[in-house]
């Protein structure tokens, strides 16, 4: 399963959730942008070089891959086959590109993208969090329009996040 949604929509909160209910299995992805304070080194990412995400496109070791924000983000495809193989399921934190990717590699991949209830308060949630410049989150606002029309045509549900617990149940049932 997929699971996308513009930044500050609360995606990370309803995955952690989602995994937890479903003892689902979360996949790590590669990225070569720098990481953050309070980020773990093979929890949230596998923070990696330039040279070594090169190698892993070369070498197909990725299942899909995206540039996003000047960074590469990519799926580390044993990973998830090995949760597969393990009949697991596995939640994948991805953008659109990504999404699209997967689908086509996996028909039967579900992807749900959260929605924010408005602009509106998902500008208010960016400011809130604190950790996003006011020319990051004009940025962000910009291209969030975009990107839920871009959801709308391809995605399998929209979901919108304007009670945390209502959207975690929902993503769980189609999970289930
Ligand atoms: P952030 O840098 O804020 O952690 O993530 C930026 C964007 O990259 C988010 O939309 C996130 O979903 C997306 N992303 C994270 N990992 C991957 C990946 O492996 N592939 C793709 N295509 N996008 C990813």
């Amino acid at each position: 399963m997929v699971v996308s949604g513009p930044s500050g929509v609360g995606k990370s909160s309803v995955i952690e959730s989602v995994i937890e209910r479903t003892r689902s299995r979360f996949s790590v992805s590669a990225t070569t942008r720098q990481m953050r304070v309070g980020e773990i080194d093979g929890e949230d990412y596998h923070f990696v070089a330039e040279a070594r995400f090169e190698e892993l496109v070369a070498a197909g070791d990725l299942l899909e891959w995206a540039e996003y924000g000047g960074n590469r983000y990519g799926t580390l495809r044993a990973e998830v086959l090995d949760f597969l193989d393990r009949g697991q399921h596995v939640i994948l934190d991805i953008e659109n590109d990504g999404a699209h990717q997967v689908k086509v590699a996996f028909p039967a991949s579900v992807l749900v993208f959260i929605v924010p209830p408005s602009l509106g308060e998902l500008e208010r949630r960016l400011r809130s969090r604190g950790d996003t410049s006011e020319g990051d989150i004009a940025k962000r606002l910009a291209v969030v329009e975009e990107q839920i029309r871009d959801a709308e045509s391809f995605y399998d549900h929209l979901v919108v996040n304007s009670q945390l617990d209502n959207a975690i149940s929902r993503v769980v049932r189609i999970l289930e």
